[in-house]
């Protein structure tokens, strides 16, 4: 059973432990860089990617995780946590820092202030069966995926786009990619009982475990 770590210094930490959990892996919170050593993958959950990336900083754990990251370790971000992984954010503060993992453009915010939270159900390439219901929480969306990033899933049509975001059609933008070792989901996967996208980075740190990903 592989053990995977979930960052604990903010966000909604308790759920991805236990969806990790019906996922079939051991989870254990992460904060400080010893815990590190101990997991053979992390997840990065939602929340505000401000805070986490400030407290990273004051917790000294900005270099270890991004040193970790670098060397391969599979990770998952959902939310605030797919913001963390990518090498540019668009509406973000100046002084926010994300780990560059990914190569990839998120805009932060991006469904629009009056839409801060809606569900719809996408098809995620990977994923078998009936589409996944996602839950988006004042979602960032991908506006520029680089070399080497699949794009997993879309939203399908424009209806929660209205107010602020009116002007930035929703429709088709994507919403989850992977990079190698990494993952990245705009929606929160950990607030629904439905654990296939837990199960599908389970299988990457299995597979990891096993020999390099490609
Ligand atoms: N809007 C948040 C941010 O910018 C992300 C929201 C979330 O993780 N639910 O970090």
């Amino acid at each position: 059973v592989p053990t995977i770590g979930v960052l604990a210094l903010q966000g909604d930490v308790v759920d991805h432990m236990r969806a990790l959990e019906a996922a079939g892996a051991r989870a254990v919170p992460v904060r400080r860089a010893s815990e590190l050593d101990a997991v053979a993958g992390l997840v990065i959950p939602g929340g505000e990617s401000t805070t986490m990336s400030k407290l990273l900083q004051i917790f000294d754990l900005f270099e270890p995780v991004k040193k970790r990251l670098d060397a391969g370790l599979p990770v998952f971000g959902s939310c605030a946590g797919m913001i963390m992984l990518a090498d540019e954010v668009l509406d973000g503060r100046p002084d926010q820092r994300s780990f560059g993992a990914i190569p990839m453009t998120v805009r932060r915010n991006a469904f629009g202030r009056q839409v801060d939270s809606f569900e719809t159900e996408i098809a995620i390439d990977g994923i078998a069966g009936d589409p996944f219901r996602a839950v988006f929480i004042r979602a960032p969306w991908v506006e520029r995926v680089g070399e080497g990033v699949q794009v997993l899933a879309r939203v399908v049509g424009g209806g929660a786009a209205s107010g602020d975001g009116a002007g930035r059609e929703q429709d088709g933008r994507i919403v989850a990619v992977r990079a190698g070792a990494c993952l990245a989901t705009s929606f929160h996967p950990e607030v629904t009982p439905d654990a296939r996208v837990h199960e599908y980075f389970v299988g990457m740190v299995r597979g990891a475990d096993a020999g390099p990903v490609e």
